[in-house]
């Protein structure tokens, strides 16, 4: 069998298969079965559960007036990261995800105006901004 990577990282940082079959959307099967390969003991049970996903996001963020948040955790390169099973996501992919339920197409960046706004619901996707910018254009063109 294909050993998929993803699902190699996952077993061996210690998530459990319910972890991974929730993350990397695959069967109970796939998981025992890479783990099985890989010669990885059974998961304890009882063991290790990852705090979910909003828990994390929010205790790094403090919120400011006007409905922002700002992000109290790590940065790199200008852009604030959650840290998670060795994976640094933007926190900005992962606000945008916990609110829209799905993954930003192009960079997700916040549309308010507060400078690394991390609010779930500030957050726009390149569709977004696109679909803005024409609604614009069509209100503005031509009359500016
Ligand atoms: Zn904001």
């Amino acid at each position: 069998m294909k050993i998929r990577t993803d699902i190699a990282d996952m077993l061996r940082n210690g998530a459990t298969q319910q972890d991974i079959m929730r993350t990397l959307h695959v069967g109970y099967k796939t998981v025992t079965a890479h783990r099985i390969a890989l010669r990885l003991p059974t998961p304890k049970r009882g063991g290790h559960i990852l705090r979910p996903i909003e828990t994390e996001f929010y205790a790094r963020t403090e919120p400011i007036d006007g409905g922002h948040l700002r992000w109290a955790g790590h940065h790199a390169n200008g852009v604030p990261r959650l840290g998670r099973q060795g994976k640094h996501p933007s926190a900005y992919q992962v606000a945008f995800q916990m609110h829209h339920g799905r993954k930003p197409i192009g960079h997700a960046k916040p549309g308010c105006g507060y400078p690394q706004c991390v609010a779930p619901a500030h957050l726009e996707d390149r569709p977004m901004r696109e679909q803005l910018q024409s609604q614009m254009n069509s209100i503005f063109g031509g009359a500016l």
